[in-house]
């Protein structure tokens, strides 16, 4: 069994809010685990509604694609 989870090792991920794709961890960036340096930035009540709205768009894009 190869698990690889090396603790401090950059990952490349996807930010919950915006979708952006960041580097994680990155030294002095403000990014998380979940969002990017730019959303981890914005107050909660805010990045909370960007993220439902991501969700949503997410979802009508795979609707679509489904035709
Ligand atoms: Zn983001």
């Amino acid at each position: 069994m190869s698990k690889k989870e090396a603790n401090g090792e950059l990952q490349s991920r996807q930010c919950r809010a915006c979708d952006r794709k960041y580097d994680y961890p990155v030294v002095r960036s403000r990014a998380t685990r979940f969002y990017c340096e730019t959303c981890a930035d914005l107050p909660e009540a805010i990045r909370t509604t960007i993220e439902r709205m991501n969700k949503r768009i997410r979802e009508l894009e795979r609707q679509q694609k489904k035709g």
